[in-house]
């Protein structure tokens, strides 16, 4: 009886090494690769993106999910050790705090160059967006019209006493709007724009954007600058809300946009395959999978938002490169903290 058994076992395990061997260009479970992702984006915003890559390539992704800076602690201790082959991120702010902390490699990439419009990628290779976001003003449909709105700048009007709501200072968004804005303005009108802000406050600062969005809905000021994404996730919750966006600067500079991106490791023993999947996700393919997920916009101009965000209206974006955000970016948190924004 063993025997009998044991025999059938063989012949089974025969078959399966031959199937093994006939069918493993085919099968993701024999893929020779394998990629890790330090992300510090919501893995449910990442999740479909990379199962999708797998199921086409074989490819398998592994993905370690933390908070920005953990993440930057990790790679900077982990060193030449890493396995982390590709950083996640977001904010052009973040990303070149990475290249600061040398964690990041060059790449030198004709499709993502093809792709990615160069305002929205390091000039040098070490980043690139994958997604955008603008950082616009929203306002109380009830008590604003459009027609009172022009410029970020303009929020500093006596006419918007005690009527503006703001989100702190500390994040990395905000330092990201006010270095590019000094970057375009110089930092004497900055500092001119930042005091007007914060005399015209209606309330203390919040510490995040549905915050301000559901203080202006309230009634509680009339007007803020936010993510767009927030904005749509807020209305999906609540679609009768008083709130709309408005596109400043459009006579001008256009509205300050910044990105979700990605870098390759410096220490990735996998370059090419790296480079390959950031490739990917700058596809027209995988495009609208990145962005729509979180309300974004894609990076790859040949590709339309989803009729949810595209319903927000086209708008003149702001083409300097974002790597200014990061250059100017103590500057600012520097020029915040003296004109008293909290
Ligand atoms: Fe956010």
């Amino acid at each position: 009886m063993a025997a009998i058994v044991r025999s059938r076992l063989f012949i089974f395990l025969m078959f399966a090494l031959w199937m093994g061997v006939f069918l493993m260009p085919a099968l993701p479970l024999f893929a020779a690769e394998t990629l890790v992702v330090y992300s510090a984006r919501n893995e449910q915003l990442i999740k479909p993106v990379i199962d999708q890559y797998t199921k086409e390539t074989g490819v398998e992704i592994q993905l370690l999910t933390d908070k920005e800076a953990a993440l930057l602690v990790r790679l900077e201790a982990e060193g030449k050790n890493t396995p982390a082959d590709l950083l996640i991120t977001v904010d052009a702010g973040n990303l070149w705090q990475a290249v600061q902390q040398d964690v990041l490699l060059q790449v030198n990439s004709e499709i993502l160059k093809s792709n990615v419009p160069l305002h929205l990628r390091d000039p040098r290779g070490r980043w690139v967006g994958l997604s955008i976001r603008a950082r616009t003003i929203a306002y109380n449909t009830n008590r604003v019209k459009p027609s009172d709105l022009s410029t970020y700048e303009a929020l500093g009007e006596p006419q918007w006493k005690k009527r503006l709501c703001l989100r702190t200072s500390k994040k990395v968004y905000n330092q990201s709007l006010i270095a590019m804005m000094m970057g375009q303005l110089g930092k004497e009108k900055t500092e001119q724009v930042v005091k007007s802000w914060v005399d015209n406050l209606a309330t203390p600062v919040f510490s995040n954007d549905s915050q301000v969005l559901e203080a202006i809905a309230a009634g509680q000021c009339d007007v803020g600058i936010v993510n767009t994404y927030y904005y749509g996730r807020l209305l999906r919750e609540k679609p009768d809300l008083p709130l709309a966006l408005f596109w400043p600067n459009q006579a001008g500079r256009g509205v300050h946009v910044n990105i979700s991106g990605a870098g390759v490791t410096k220490y990735s023993k996998h370059v090419k395959a790296a480079t390959a999947f950031l490739e990917w996700l700058s596809s027209e393919e995988a495009q609208n999978l990145f962005a729509d997920s979180n309300l974004e916009y894609p990076v790859n101009p040949k590709i339309k938002p989803a009729p949810e965000v595209a319903a927000w209206g086209d708008f003149k974006q702001d083409q300097t490169n974002l790597s200014k955000a990061g250059e100017l970016q103590k500057e600012a948190i520097r020029l915040m903290d003296r004109m008293g924004y909290k």
